[in-house]
C-alpha cells in the first residue's frame, strides 16, 4: 500500500503517515507525524513562543479497521514548552482526546456496535415474550 493512499484512506487531515510498521494477517500498524510543525500554548492560544523539547515516546491509538484488519497509528508524544507561560504540554491530536487509547471514529464506531446489538437483543427478548405469551395462550 502507497503511504498517499494511506492517507486518504485514514482521513485524519492532521496526520501523515509515515510507514507501515506492521502488516500481519489481523493487523495494521501505521507510524504517523502530525503535518503541522508548531501548536498554539492551550493556556495562550499563541504559538510563536512555543517550542518543541523532544518526545515521551510514542503513543498507540488504535483506529477504525482497514480490510477487516485491526489498525493501530503509532504518533509522537511531542513534549511542547510555551515560554510565555511557562508552561510544558503535549502535541493535542485531533482524532484522540488526550490519554485515549481509541481514536475518536473507532470510539463512535463501537459505540454504534453496541447500540446496535442492544436494539437487536431487545428485539429477540420481545420476541421471546410474544412467543411465551401466545403459548401460554393454548
Ligand atoms: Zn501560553
Amino acid at each position: 500500500m502507497q503511504n498517499q493512499y494511506i492517507n486518504e484512506w485514514l482521513n485524519i487531515p492532521q496526520l501523515r503517515v509515515t510507514q507501515i510498521l506492521t502488516d500481519a494477517f489481523d493487523e495494521l500498524h501505521f507510524e504517523a507525524v502530525p503535518v503541522d510543525h508548531r501548536q498554539s500554548c492551550p493556556i495562550c492560544l499563541s504559538d510563536a513562543p512555543v517550542i518543541r523539547r523532544g518526545t515521551n515516546g510514542m503513543r498507540t491509538v488504535r483506529h477504525l479497521p482497514v480490510f477487516e484488519k485491526k489498525s493501530f497509528l503509532h504518533v509522537p508524544a511531542i513534549r511542547l514548552y510555551g515560554k510565555a507561560c511557562e508552561m510544558g504540554f503535549v502535541w493535542a491530536y485531533e482524532f484522540v482526546d488526550p490519554k485515549q487509547q481509541y481514536s475518536k471514529s473507532f470510539r463512535s464506531l463501537a459505540v454504534e456496535h453496541a447500540l446496535g446489538s442492544t436494539a437487536s437483543h431487545s428485539a429477540r427478548m420481545q420476541q421471546a415474550l410474544l412467543q411465551r405469551r401466545d403459548s401460554s395462550r393454548v
